[in-house]
């Protein structure tokens, strides 16, 4: 953990959380890092709890709204790098969609929107949502969900509860071929 990092209050959450230009959320009353969960959309998400009542939110907006400002109407949140999961202030900037998409195709993580005539067959990183690459929630709900970007997704929390920033579609990717059985597992 640098000493450098910078913590700033959630917008609307004054008091209550607050965020980090690291890309990290606490609890002020309780001093406790929240825990970050991949969104289906291979976003941060994290849990915000008054009175009873949960609201989930992004990683990267309240990083936007705490180190830049209010979104301006008709922009989006855009990650420089590329990196869904890369939510450090300095990789957070506000733009157009059409903006988005260029970074998208630029950096590579662009994917046409879905058919929606046709059941899902990828992730947004583009793992076969095939077993053995299926959650085992899967099974159960028939809504299928990529087990090698969850597996990830609990990585790379792990690692950012502790500081260190791991690139999410590196570590995904890996996971994905270990469960096709391509690398080895580790
Ligand atoms: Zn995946």
């Amino acid at each position: 953990m640098t000493g450098s990092e910078e913590w700033r209050p959630v917008l609307g959450w004054e008091g209550i959380y607050r965020v980090s230009d690291l890309g990290r959320a606490l609890s002020v009353r309780s001093g406790q890092l929240l825990t970050l969960t991949v969104a289906g959309n291979g976003y941060f998400v994290v849990t915000l709890s008054w009175k009873g009542v949960d609201v989930k939110r992004t990683i990267h907006s309240m990083v936007a709204e705490a180190f830049i400002g209010i979104r301006p109407d008709g922009t989006e949140v855009r990650h420089k790098n590329g990196t869904r999961l890369d939510c450090r202030a300095e990789n957070i900037h506000y733009g157009t969609s059409t903006e988005n998409s260029q970074d998208s195709i630029r950096h590579g993580t662009f994917s046409p929107p879905p058919d929606h005539n046709s059941s899902k067959e990828a992730c947004p990183l583009d793992h076969l949502l095939v077993e053995p690459n299926l959650r085992n929630s899967a099974r159960l709900t028939g809504k299928r969900g990529c087990r090698a970007c969850h597996q990830a997704g609990t990585v790379v929390s792990y690692w950012a509860a502790k500081g260190v920033v791991l690139n999410f579609e590196v570590v995904a990717n890996e996971k994905y071929l270990a469960l096709r059985g391509k690398v080895a597992m580790c």
